[in-house]
């Protein structure tokens, strides 16, 4: 059996999730109106993300950063955003400038098709670089509308913020009027059951959410303080909306897939295997005489071939990608199916067992040597 490292939408099927789905696909698959399961999978992420107060569903992680934009925009009546280089925020267009994920991976400048006026207003800075934020903020008084940000970057290789970072961007976006977003699409309900936000003690006061959220089926939200959530209609005049967003099967798995994070010990075991899993690889590596860092936090890793450390995406561009390459290609050989880009995060699973992580580390250790 294959074993994989790329499990976005969280692979570890549990059988109450299909069996959940198939109860509730007897009563139809899409009504375009609201039904029950949307408050309970709300009320849940709500009383798991600290900054969540209120919660509206949509589709894609890719919408929930165009919506939670908007409405950065609407309550703060400012239009500049700052993003950082490295960072996806979905395909929406004032998103696509100096992205991650796979406009990294291929080496798009800024993708053609978007026409200049969306991303005018769309400043980027370099991961963990305070000084080039605070700058921003100074040539943009009283402008900025919001940052967003990958709380823990996993879209050009898995890069963590430093110790003070996250404070400090809290603390500049206070003092400034901004609002701070974190895109916890891949970081919520992975890093812990709060999220990214949970984990270091730092609130936003916009978070959007995807993936594991899901269940593996199609779903985004954002959310976030009340004051900011009701500018959106109804009950504000900022409009959004989805005919099959809140979708009753979405929903189903997300419930059962959450019910399944929330039991004891989820965390502290993908933190062990994780663990496990980069140390083994960073040994292997070394043996083999290859340039070589890396890192996890709890259920998310990264290895770059590069002495590091990355900070950022200058950093990460020093990695050689001809030997990830060379090692993605082994490794699938091997059995193992790793992220296929140097720019995209690993993620572990409860499905994975010690063994599997014995056998991957094996694999990389005879892939490394050959390498
Ligand atoms: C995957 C991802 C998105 C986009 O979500 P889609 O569901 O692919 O549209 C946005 N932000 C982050 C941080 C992501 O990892």
């Amino acid at each position: 059996m294959m074993m994989h490292y790329v499990n976005h939408g969280f692979a570890y099927i549990c059988m109450q999730v299909l069996a959940a789905l198939a109860e509730t696909m007897k009563k139809g698959t899409s009504f375009g109106a609201p039904c029950l399961l949307e408050n309970v999978l709300a009320e849940m992420i709500i009383s798991a993300v600290p900054s969540i107060e209120m919660v509206r569903f949509v589709n894609s992680g890719t919408e929930a950063c165009m919506g939670v934009l908007s409405l950065a925009r609407a309550f703060t009546g400012r239009e500049k955003i700052i993003k950082f280089e490295g960072c996806y925020h979905g395909h929406g267009d004032p998103f696509l400038v100096k992205a991650g994920s796979g406009v990294a991976t291929l080496g798009l400048p800024d993708s053609p098709g978007v026409p200049k006026a969306t991303t005018f207003e769309t400043l980027t800075a370099p991961y963990n670089d305070i000084a080039a934020v605070e700058s921003l903020f100074n040539s943009n008084k009283g402008e900025l509308a919001a940052i967003i940000l990958e709380p823990v970057v996993g879209n050009s290789g898995f890069i963590p913020p430093k110790s003070d970072f996250l404070e400090a961007i809290r603390r500049l976006t206070k003092e400034n009027g901004a609002l701070l977003i974190f895109d916890e699409v891949m970081t919520g309900f992975r890093l812990s059951y709060g999220g990214a936000q949970e984990y270091f003690g730092i609130t936003p006061d916009l978070t959007t959410l995807g993936k594991i959220i899901g269940g593996g089926l199609p779903v985004g939200a954002y959310g976030g303080r009340r004051e900011i959530m009701e500018m959106m209609a109804p009950a504000g005049p900022m409009y959004q909306a989805g005919t099959l967003s809140g979708n009753p099967l979405a929903m189903t798995a997300g419930i059962h897939t959450l019910k399944r994070l929330k039991e004891p010990g989820t965390y502290e075991y993908l933190d062990k295997i994780t663990g496990e899993l980069v140390q083994g690889v960073l040994d292997a590596r070394k043996k083999a005489g290859h340039a070589i860092c890396g890192g996890h936090i709890r259920g998310m890793f990264g290895f770059f071939f590069t002495e590091g450390p990355v900070h950022n995406f200058d950093d990460a561009k020093t990695s050689d990608t001809a030997k990830f390459a060379s090692f993605y290609r082994g490794m699938l050989e091997e059995g193992v199916y790793l992220a296929p880009s140097q720019f995209e995060a690993g993620f572990t699973s409860l499905a994975h067992s010690s063994e599997d992580i014995q056998k991957t580390i094996a694999a990389a250790e005879k892939v490394l040597s050959k390498i």
